[in-house]
């Protein structure tokens, strides 16, 4: 089963994923969890360029298809194998990330990212995506209280981008209803854990 996770920083994503997978391997599943961009080797690399804080003349268009890039590779080298064998892939980020931040706050079109996205993943879609809905500033207030991260690239972007983020995430959860299942993430970590967690039980023993 393949399950992607989407939202800002300071949603909780990694948090919850940890959480998820830990859960799942005391009630017997084979889960693994994984992030975009990285994951493997050639995309913590493609990471690398598209984050490092010097980049600054990074155009929209090369980051959307270093994006792409990035996914492709580690769709062939781990999602698939993983799913193969019968994990249960938790994956931090995946196409809508695109879709939002490139795709929307960036200004290059959703369909125009869907698109060079289709060319990269062929027909390989998560079953359900997990949208972790929060108001940016809470996001970014929780971020700043978390000292020892790495500054990227995006820590340079205005509050009003991460606002266009989210609108952007918005209109990609209101397209697909019946893949992307939409938490607010502004509640107590626990409860948030507690949604996935039953959302992802339904699907998982129906
Ligand atoms: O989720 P994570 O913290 O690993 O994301 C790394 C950075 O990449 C974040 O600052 C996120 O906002 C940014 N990002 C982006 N476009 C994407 C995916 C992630 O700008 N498609
Ligand atoms: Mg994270």
């Amino acid at each position: 089963l393949f399950v992607s996770f989407e939202g800002p920083e300071g949603a909780g994503k990694t948090t919850i994923i940890d959480m998820l997978i830990e859960d799942l391997k005391k009630e017997g599943f084979q889960a693994i969890s994984t992030r975009e961009p990285g994951g493997i080797e050639i995309a913590e690399q493609i990471r690398e360029v598209i984050l490092n804080k010097n980049n600054t003349a990074m155009d929209a268009r090369t980051e959307a298809l270093l994006y792409a890039a990035a996914r492709r590779q580690h769709l062939v080298e781990k999602v698939k194998p993983a799913l193969e064998a019968g994990n249960v892939l938790l994956c931090d980020r995946f196409i809508d990330s695109s879709l939002a931040y490139q795709g929307f706050a960036r200004g290059l079109g959703i369909d125009e990212v869907l698109s060079i996205n289709q060319f990269a993943i062929e027909d390989m879609m998560p079953r359900v995506t997990f949208y972790f809905d929060l108001d940016p500033k809470i996001g970014l207030e929780r971020i700043h209280k978390n000292d020892g991260r790495e500054v990227n690239r995006l820590d340079l972007e205005k509050i009003e981008f991460h606002q266009k983020v989210r609108e952007g995430y918005l209109i990609v959860a209101d397209r697909y209803p019946e893949r992307i299942v939409k938490i607010d993430a502004s509640r107590p970590l626990q409860q948030v854990f507690d949604e996935a967690k039953g959302k992802l039980k339904q699907i998982l023993i129906p």
